[in-house]
């Protein structure tokens, strides 16, 4: 394994040349919170959860609480989604203080976040197809199942080997050297990954020339100055990979908290691909009543939702603030 790791002075420099910049000519607040949909359609209860979390925690920290459009994977987008989303939203009383951020126009910093990297040899070209990725884990005795993903095996880390580049992979080793990622996250406390192990060197940039979610999402974070993270448990285990990229990119890390997932019928976590129904908001205090009780807070008796979401803030800020 050659993975060159970059001197420190090496890193920095790129750093300060601002690809990934997060200034801004106004002064921000301090807390500032995000909830960042995928357009795949549109909300259900347990996306609700993470939109109120997000928002509460905002609130009750006197901070900022911002809408970012994950759409940078378009082969997953559903035309209208977001409006309908952010119709939702609304009628929830969830309105992005600032206008929404849609990743699909941010292609030119995930550019320059990914060329920041292979100036100091961080990414490499990978030319594996999944089918020959599961061919070396086969004959290596190490089919790992991660999802629908698996831990790939460095195969490209040498060089292409004559074959085409399809993907671009960072490298989640220092030399020969693991990297194991500790964090705390607010709710699930003290958490741990080996990267190297559990995860292995994964895509920033896909074959279909798309950019991947760890990619835009750490990039986003940073460019919008969010200094808070609440978001379903089942993105739990992708913020290693982030904090890994956060790390080789020079950008500031957030604090996480994960919360609780809505259990479908089956037993799997509700999602448009499990076929969860869409949120109904016709009775809007009823909708955040139920997302309220994943998140543990005590039911409130109230008419309006504005008077629920102050409400549940106060509730919020007895829990989580400090
Ligand atoms: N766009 C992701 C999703 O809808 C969420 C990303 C995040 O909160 O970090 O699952």
């Amino acid at each position: 394994v050659h993975a060159g790791r970059p001197r420190e002075n090496q890193r920095a420099a790129v750093a300060h040349r601002g690809a990934v910049s997060t200034s801004s000519a106004s002064p921000r607040p301090h807390h500032r919170g995000r909830f960042a949909p995928s357009p795949s359609g549109p909300l259900h209860a347990g996306s609700l959860v993470a939109a109120l979390g997000s928002w509460l925690d905002a609130r009750a920290h006197g901070g900022r609480w911002l809408v970012r459009i994950e759409d940078v994977d378009e082969t997953r987008c559903e035309y209208g989604a977001d409006e309908i989303i952010l119709g939702q939203l609304a009628i929830c009383g969830l309105v992005s203080d600032e206008t929404p951020l849609y990743q699909s126009r941010r292609t030119p910093a995930y550019e320059d976040a990914l060329a920041q990297l292979a100036v100091v040899g961080l990414v490499y070209p990978c030319g594996c197809s999944r089918r020959e990725i599961e061919e070396v884990l086969i004959t290596l005795g190490f089919l790992q199942e991660r999802h629908d993903e698996r831990v790939y095996p460095g195969t490209c880390r040498q060089g292409l080997g004559g074959k085409p580049a399809r993907a671009m992979r960072v490298l989640t080793s220092m030399g020969e050297q693991d990297i194991t990622i500790s964090w705390t996250d607010r709710r699930l406390g003290r958490q741990r990954q080996n990267l190297t192990r559990e995860v292995g060197d994964f895509v920033l940039k896909r074959a279909d020339g798309l950019f991947a979610y760890q990619l835009a999402v750490v990039v986003d974070d940073a460019h919008q100055a969010v200094t808070h993270i609440v978001r379903g448990e089942d993105l739990a285990d992708n913020t290693p990979r982030q904090l890994h990229l956060q790390r080789l990119l020079d950008l500031p890390t957030p604090s996480y908290l994960h919360t609780p997932l809505v259990m479908g019928i089956n037993g799997h976590k509700l999602s448009k691909q499990n076929g969860a129904t869409p949120l109904d908001v016709s009775s809007p205090v009823e909708a955040l009543q139920q997302a309220a009780r994943v998140l543990d807070l005590p039911r409130i008796e109230a008419l309006s939702v504005s008077e629920w979401l102050a409400a549940a803030t106060r509730a919020w800020a007895t829990r989580w603030v400090s």
